[in-house]
């Protein structure tokens, strides 16, 4: 009874450091997501002043097509995008009130820009 106790015991600790393990994984990889999106959008900013024409269009604060794109992804891969949670994994099926509302206004910035 002892050796099982011990055993129960040790499969606990290593559950415990894998548990920990996993959320140091999910960590980085929040991480690496935010850096991957932040070197994206670099990318685009620098690709835009390479391109002049595209530098003096009125609304240079908008994310272009691209990123919208990107954002959507990244939402519907499960991580949001919206600036409370940003990067973070969502549970399975979860929604963020926050993302979404981000979304629809990315939406409708690309749409303005559409119509001129
Ligand atoms: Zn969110």
């Amino acid at each position: 009874m002892q050796s099982i106790m011990e055993d129960l015991f040790q499969f606990e600790q290593s559950l415990e450091k894998m548990r920990l393990v996993t959320t140091e994984m999910q960590n980085q990889i929040s991480q690496l997501m935010h850096e991957n999106q932040e070197l994206k959008l670099e990318i685009e900013r620098l690709t835009h002043l390479s391109q002049p024409e595209t530098t003096l269009t009125k609304n240079k604060q908008k994310l272009p097509a691209t990123s919208i794109q990107m954002m959507h992804d990244l939402y519907s891969q499960g991580f949001h995008i919206c600036n409370e949670e940003y990067g973070k994994r969502m549970k399975s099926g979860e929604h963020c009130l926050f993302c979404e509302g981000m979304l629809s206004r990315l939406a409708e910035g690309a749409a303005d820009d559409a119509r001129k």
